[in-house]
């Protein structure tokens, strides 16, 4: 069975957007909500900087405070690829998960189930499963202008994005944390 997870490329993305304007219109995603998102890093001190573009989303991580605090099993791991998936129909907004993930990757549909944003559910990346179980690469991973993204599984040793891995220098977002996050940057 497949562990999903994606690797991405640094240096070749742009901050274009893309990825986050694909993945809105592929998930129909509400306006000012989003499941992916842009961030720029300057590190260093002057003259002597690196800036690091990152997209960034849910890193489907090996071990979810999400789906360990969701109170109703709403928050799970699916079999398939293992990642962390939300049933919109079994969460009660309680927004446990939201306080739980260090990311920032979950947000409560506004128009989940009430027109009160406590009625909507957890909405959050999926990795797109609706098309990798189709063989398509997620909508994000698909449009990006400078294949900076890579999607595959993890335990295959000669996966695309283990190759990846071995090959390149790369890290992770706030592995103090304890999560073992599954997308990894390339730096
Ligand atoms: Fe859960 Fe956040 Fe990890 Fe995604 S990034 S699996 S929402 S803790
Ligand atoms: Fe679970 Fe929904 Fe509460 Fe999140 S908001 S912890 S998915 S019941
Ligand atoms: Fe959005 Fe799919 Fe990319 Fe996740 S994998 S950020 S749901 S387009």
């Amino acid at each position: 069975m497949a562990r999903f997870g994606m690797v991405i490329d640094t240096r070749k993305c742009v901050g274009c957007m893309d990825c986050v304007v694909a993945c809105q219109t592929e998930n129909d995603v509400p306006r000012a909500y989003a499941r992916d998102w842009i961030v720029t890093e300057v590190r260093g001190i002057f003259p002597t900087l690196t800036t690091e573009i990152r997209s960034e989303r849910c890193n489907h991580c090996d071990n979810p405070p999400c789906v360990h605090c969701c109170p109703t099993g709403a928050s799970q791991v699916e079999d398939f690829g293992k990642t962390v998936q939300v049933t919109a129909n079994k969460c009660i907004g309680c927004k446990a998960c939201l306080a739980a993930c260090p990311y920032g990757a979950r947000f409560i549909h506004p128009t989940g189930r009430g027109s009160s944003p406590h009625q909507g559910y957890a909405d959050k990346c999926t990795f797109c499963l609706h098309r990798v179980k189709e063989g398509k690469d997620p909508a994000c991973v698909s449009v990006c202008p400078t294949h900076c993204m890579y999607f595959g599984d993890l335990d295959d040793p000669q996966s695309a994005v283990n190759r990846l891995l071995a090959s390149r220098k790369h890290h992770t977002l706030l592995p103090e944390a304890g999560t073992r996050p599954r997308v990894h940057y390339l730096t």
